[in-house]
């Protein structure tokens, strides 16, 4: 008889706890009761410890902490094929943001939010750090599947049908935070969309607010060229000075793409403190360029890995970004030996969680923590012989490989399958939806 109380005992081939050692343990169990990590012990003390709990073995498999997507719009999934092959500012003046003010109502973001959450368990991302309208619907998708959020208090310079001003976008946002405190999968960032579509007058109140509710702040910087010379035209200063200037620029700040930095910014980012949330294949796909990453991590600045929205990726597959992001940083910088693998792993969930604020709760397997975890089929034929469990994941796995995942101690994929009934039933609902939502946006 198993209850909620019993003990999981999970007996894989191999183990990536990334903390306190970044490396791999064999003969290692993971013992799960509830929501946390009780304790990650050789596998036979673990039998001993714990007498009475049911065990999984699952040979041939590495468990790493739950991936952390730092940068995404779930709901764009929707619109995923939508303005392919555009600049940035033509994708988003003539594609996107038209596309989303005929369209983003809450039923189009629960929809898409709920494919997405779906995409990204599948795998291997147990929390995915979000920025979109009508969050509370991303929210009610998060729950359903099981997954967890960072969600964004979004704010951004136009009305939309979700807020006319940045006064409501930043009251509806913290509303949201209030009515969802105490939910074990939710956090919140706020989420002032970019220099270029944020005031001086708002990006103020967003740090001072960062300050009082201790919240990071997720925010695009400096993603084209364009973007930094429409600021030194329009303000006198690059964007990231001007978001200086508010007081953003602190440990709180999450700098998604980052792609264009001089030597000067990138030390600012490191002093402070500050992430940024590392988008390879939306800065290839639209062309904006390809991001300093060895300078960075050369300075020392946190760096996470995001696979943006749907339109712009057009996967959110986010193990597939962190073979592309270490190749590129490799062939950009001309240093195989930048961003090694196991630094990757870390990147892709304690470092993440350090920039989310949550690095106390997730992004490590430790005693304590809650239960984020992914288990990897490393059997598989085209990934052997397996010399090194952590290359293999980042160089030759892919999310076809992902076959069990837990979010906070619930086994939310089991055997590449959702683990949960409902959560199966109400996908297929909206792919269901999808043709109508296909219409819509076609017709629109
Ligand atoms: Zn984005």
């Amino acid at each position: 008889v198993t209850t909620a109380d019993t003990p999981l005992l999970l007996a894989p081939t191999w183990i990536a706890p990334v903390a306190p050692a970044n490396g791999v343990l064999t003969d290692h169990a993971i013992v799960i009761r509830g929501s946390r990590i009780e304790a990650l012990a050789p596998l036979s003390v673990a039998r001993n410890n714990y007498p009475g709990s049911s065990e999984l073995a699952l040979p041939g498999h590495l468990i790493t902490p739950g991936l952390i997507n730092l940068h995404t719009h779930a709901a764009m999934s929707l619109l995923r094929g939508v303005g392919d092959d555009l600049p940035l500012t033509r994708w988003l003046e003539e594609k996107i943001w038209p596309a989303e003010a005929r369209l983003a109502g809450a039923d189009f973001v629960a929809d898409g939010a709920l494919l997405a959450a779906h995409e990204m368990l599948r795998g291997g991302v147990t929390t995915f750090n979000d920025m979109y309208f009508f969050p509370e619907a991303t929210a009610s998708a998060a729950r359903t599947l099981g997954i967890r959020a960072a969600l964004g208090i979004i704010v951004i310079g136009f009305p939309t049908a979700y807020a006319s001003s940045a006064g409501e976008y930043l009251r509806k946002g913290l509303e949201l935070r209030d009515a969802c405190a105490g939910d074990p999968l939710l956090s919140f960032c706020l989420a002032p969309h970019a220099p270029y579509t944020v005031d001086d007058d708002t990006l103020r109140r967003v740090a001072v607010l960062a300050d009082e509710l201790d919240l990071p702040v997720h925010i695009h910087i400096h993603e084209t060229a364009g973007e930094i010379d429409r600021s030194l035209s329009q303000h006198g200063v690059r964007p990231l000075a001007r978001l200086d200037r508010a007081g953003l620029v602190t440990p709180h700040l999450i700098g998604v793409h980052a792609v264009h930095l001089d030597d000067d910014e990138i030390g600012l980012l490191a002093s402070r403190g500050a992430a940024v949330a590392h988008c390879p294949h939306s800065n290839l796909k639209l062309a904006s360029g390809i991001a300093p990453i060895a300078r960075l991590l050369d300075a020392g600045v946190t760096v996470g890995i995001g696979t943006d929205g749907s339109a712009s990726n057009n996967r959110l597959d986010l193990l597939a970004e962190a073979r592309t992001a270490t190749l590129l940083a490799k062939g950009a910088s001309g240093r195989a030996d930048i961003w090694p693998a196991a630094a990757v792993l870390r990147s892709l969930t304690l470092d993440a969680a350090r920039a989310l604020g949550l690095d106390r709760c997730i992004g490590s397997i430790e005693p304590g923590k809650q239960a984020d975890l992914v288990a990897f089929d490393l059997d598989a034929s085209e990934l052997q012989p397996v010399f090194d469990p952590l290359t293999q994941l980042i160089y030759s796995a892919g999310r076809e490989h992902v076959a069990e995942v837990w979010v906070d101690g619930q086994h939310v994929v089991k055997i590449r399958q959702l683990g949960s009934t409902d959560a199966a039933r109400t996908l297929r609902e909206v792919v269901a939806r999808i043709p109508v939502w296909q219409n819509r946006v076609v017709s629109a």
